[in-house]
């Protein structure tokens, strides 16, 4: 018997939303972006079913160290580069990709004697004031990395778009623009695109692309859902009834007694809470399938539990199949009930629930 809540990866379907970064970046080296355990999916399951990636991007250290110590082969790129020397250390050993974002890293850089050991990609701040260089420091910056002996030639370079999910807004226009005219009179490769760029915006298409959320199937987009887009969404999370009961007119449910019974419900207790990732705010209202079919959340998820209406379903019963996101309800629309961002939900899955491929199954 399956465990009460788990996650059934569709891995194989990586490799068709891989191809549809393809078809929109033709002529771009990619960038598989599987930081944060590959969007909650598996750090190693990700790495492993984007074999053609040109490179892996994670947050940190730990992350990079990870893939290595897996025998993944593929350039690995460290998006928030290092702190301390000693994960500069980690970086020469297992040969990861560093960004470089500000002048701490390079007064370290520029402390060490060694030839061409780490290959570096340079980060320019257009605007998303997060990390990088300010285009005023930029080109001195880049002048400094070039003395510096520790590192690769050439120097890479990339900025971060801050709005590009957003259609209409012009930050992205003007944030490639910063991008392209700073770097008059420096060659390397260029980077600008997340899924949102590469999806929305022709011009951020550079000679590498970074794809994260796209690849899981999901949509960088608030409008639409990733199967609108041509994506397979990966991940469906899935759980079980474990309780059906009737609950009388003027009873309440739940902690705080927050949702009260108008009419006489049929309720049904499904094992799945915040303490395995499903939203805490998840409002009332928020769909779950059950044996297929759509029925409304009541009352305050816990930990362990939540609570749903059953009056459309005289026949559901305990063990029934319940789907909280995935084939018929898109993570993209939970999100929105959640007031959040389907990033979140997928990322938030926690250690409890029990990630099964799907060709396991087969
Ligand atoms: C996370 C991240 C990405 C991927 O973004 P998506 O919206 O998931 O495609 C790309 N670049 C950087 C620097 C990131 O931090």
């Amino acid at each position: 018997m399956n465990p009460a809540a788990y996650a059934i990866l569709n891995l194989e379907a990586v490799a068709h939303n891989f191809q549809k970064v393809r078809e929109a970046a033709p002529r771009s080296k990619i960038m598989a972006v599987i930081k944060g355990n590959g969007y909650g999916h598996g750090l190693l399951a990700m790495a492993g079913a984007l074999p053609h990636a040109d490179a892996f991007a994670v947050a940190r250290v730990d992350e990079g160290i990870r893939l290595r110590k897996a025998g993944i082969k593929n350039r690995i790129v460290v998006l928030e580069g290092f702190t301390a020397t000693q994960e500069l250390e980690a970086l020469l050993i297992y040969q990861l990709d560093a960004l470089v974002h500000s002048f701490t890293q390079l007064d370290i850089f520029e402390q060490r004697t060694e030839r061409a050991q780490i290959a570096v990609w340079l980060k320019m701040d257009t605007g998303m004031n997060r990390l990088g260089f300010k285009l005023h420091d930029f080109h001195a910056v880049y002048q400094r990395l070039q003395q510096c002996s520790i590192i690769k030639r050439p120097i890479r370079l990339m900025t971060h778009l801050a709005s590009a999910d957003d259609r209409q807004d012009p930050m992205t226009l003007v944030q490639i623009e910063r991008f392209n005219s700073t770097l008059q009179g420096i060659s390397g490769e260029r980077s600008i695109a997340n899924s949102a760029g590469i999806l929305g915006w022709q011009h951020a298409l550079a000679d590498w692309v970074r794809p994260g959320i796209m690849l899981y199937g999901i949509s960088p987009f608030p409008e639409q859902t990733g199967e609108q887009l041509g994506l397979k969404p990966i991940m469906a999370l899935h759980s079980r009834l474990i309780a059906v009961k009737p609950i009388a007119q003027g009873e309440t449910v739940g902690y705080a007694g927050s949702w009260v019974c108008e009419q006489a419900t049929r309720l049904g207790v499904v094992a799945i809470g915040y303490g395995d990732g499903y939203p805490r705010y998840a409002k009332v209202g928020t769909p779950v399938l059950i044996n297929g079919q759509r029925v409304p959340l009541i009352g305050r998820v816990s930990m362990d539990m939540i609570t749903v209406d059953l009056n459309s379903l005289p026949d559901a019963k305990p063990g029934d199949p319940v789907t909280l996101w995935g084939e018929g309800l898109a993570v993209e629309e939970i999100a929105q009930w959640a007031d959040t961002i389907p990033y979140t939900l997928v990322c938030g899955i926690t250690q409890r629930v029990r990630q099964i491929d799907s060709a396991w199954l087969k």
